[in-house]
């Protein structure tokens, strides 16, 4: 009896906690009635709201444990799809009227791969301070190179290395490394290492006009001994490791290696597609099929952009090995089902705006061609959140919907667990707090 006693007090108590209404504070905006996709798992919290209080996720809790404060401002999700803002990890922003785009398109941060194209640096800066409306930028310092064409910043020893200091001391967030001699590279990475910053960019040894003539040497092998934190442009793994045909263990050692390295591969694989798919023969009529997705796409005054800068392509046909040219997206969905499968920490990114590349569009193009590998959705999203901010080591900042996180959020009509292409059906996008709605931001 004494048993029977106690079970029903601990029953007793188990009720009236989950019946327990908490009292909200009235400064607070709630995103009512929705879907979570909070990134901590891959299970939806269906019948939830979301607090935001200031900048913050105060918290994620079932409707029936709230009461709404009078005061606070309420944004109705029922129906819909509350996710993490997205993670561009792979821009070149060239001035600031493409901003709004991002967030137009739910990127509430984007890793900005080149300080020498305009100035992602000042545009952090004045973000943070408030007196620029835009995603939150990571900057990455100029090129680091000595190839014709880029900042020859690291003609020397000695001048890479007072390069790597001046941008250290300037206050970028990251290195972008691309093509230099293994003697410079080597003083680069011991540079970078000493200050604690990161170098992330090309394979140094290549790019394609240099790989094929065989200039520079630097063995994958070293790269990734060096402590280099990620390779962009998952198709540099073709060109510096299958330039004659496939080979399925090649491609397992590799990715072995890639992930005991601990350096992640940023995808940019959107760029790839579009080129090779250009490049092969009949490429005229795919660039005509192409304009029809980029008029469905609704990138707006973008459609002459893209036929002359594919006209470019066409005309001016780098030297990529037949072979290569019409295998790449085969070769790219290999590769990343390959990285993938071996534990590399993978990144989304798009080289916006580079010619063909759109603010904020092209990364939900980006998903949807590393969808077409074979990876879940949640994988996906996995790349432009969590993996995203991880790799940036602010984990405790943004990537996930749950509490003490920045409140950088995208509302949407349809669940992007089921297809990645509902990351496109945006509602409304917050970013640190602040609401847009989806009119707002056209
Ligand atoms: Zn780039």
């Amino acid at each position: 009896m004494k048993k029977l006693i106690l079970s029903y007090f601990i029953f007793f108590f188990i009720i009236a906690g989950c019946s327990k209404i908490i009292t909200l504070p009235e400064d607070v905006t709630i995103i009512s009635n929705v879907n979570v996709v909070t990134m901590d798992s891959d299970t939806l919290l269906a019948n939830h709201s979301v607090i935001v209080q200031g900048d913050s996720i105060l918290m994620v809790i079932p409707n029936s444990k709230i009461k709404i404060p009078a005061k606070a401002t309420v944004i109705d999700g029922t129906g819909k799809y509350l996710m993490p803002g997205l993670v561009d990890m792979h821009t070149h922003i060239r001035d600031t009227s493409n901003l709004s785009k991002y967030i137009r398109y739910g990127v509430t941060t984007v890793r900005d791969m080149a300080g020498n194209i305009g100035t992602p640096l000042a545009w952090r800066n004045q973000i943070i301070a408030g007196k620029l409306t835009g995603p939150r930028i990571i900057a990455a310092s100029p090129f680091v190179s000595n190839e014709d064409g880029f900042p020859k910043n690291a003609e020397t020893i000695d001048s890479a290395k007072a390069s790597i200091r001046a941008y250290h001391q300037k206050g970028y967030d990251l290195i972008k490394a691309f093509r230099m001699r293994p003697e410079i590279f080597k003083a680069v990475m011991q540079e970078a290492n000493a200050l604690g910053i990161t170098v992330s960019g090309h394979l140094p040894d290549r790019g394609i006009s240099q790989a094929l003539k065989g200039n520079y040497d630097i063995p994958i092998d070293i790269v990734l001994e060096s402590g280099f934190k990620s390779i962009e442009h998952l198709n540099e793994l073709i060109l510096s490791s299958f330039r004659e045909e496939w080979n399925n263990v090649k491609m397992e050692k590799l990715a072995a290696k890639i992930a005991s390295s601990n350096t992640a591969v940023t995808t940019l694989i959107g760029t790839d597609i579009i080129i090779a798919s250009i490049l092969q023969p009949g490429g005229e009529k795919i660039v005509d099929s192409l304009a029809n997705v980029i008029e469905k796409r609704g990138v707006e005054g973008e459609l002459e952009g893209f036929k002359n800068q594919t006209n470019f392509i066409i005309n001016s046909r780098p030297p990529i090995p037949d072979a290569l040219s019409t295998r790449v997206p085969e070769f790219t969905f290999k590769i990343l089902r390959a990285l993938d499968e071996a534990g590399v920490t993978l990144l989304a990114g798009t080289d916006s705006h580079n010619p063909l590349f759109y603010a904020g569009e092209s990364l939900h193009f980006e998903l949807e061609q590393i969808a077409r590998a074979g990876l879940t959705p949640y994988q996906v999203l996995e790349m432009s959140t969590t993996n995203a901010a991880k790799f940036l080591g602010k984990k405790n900042q943004f990537g996930k919907v749950v509490k003490g996180l920045k409140a950088d959020m995208i509302l949407l009509d349809q669940n992007p667990l089921l297809s990645i292409s509902a990351t496109r059906s945006i509602r409304g996008v917050m970013l640190n707090g602040e609401w847009f709605e989806i009119e707002q931001l056209n």
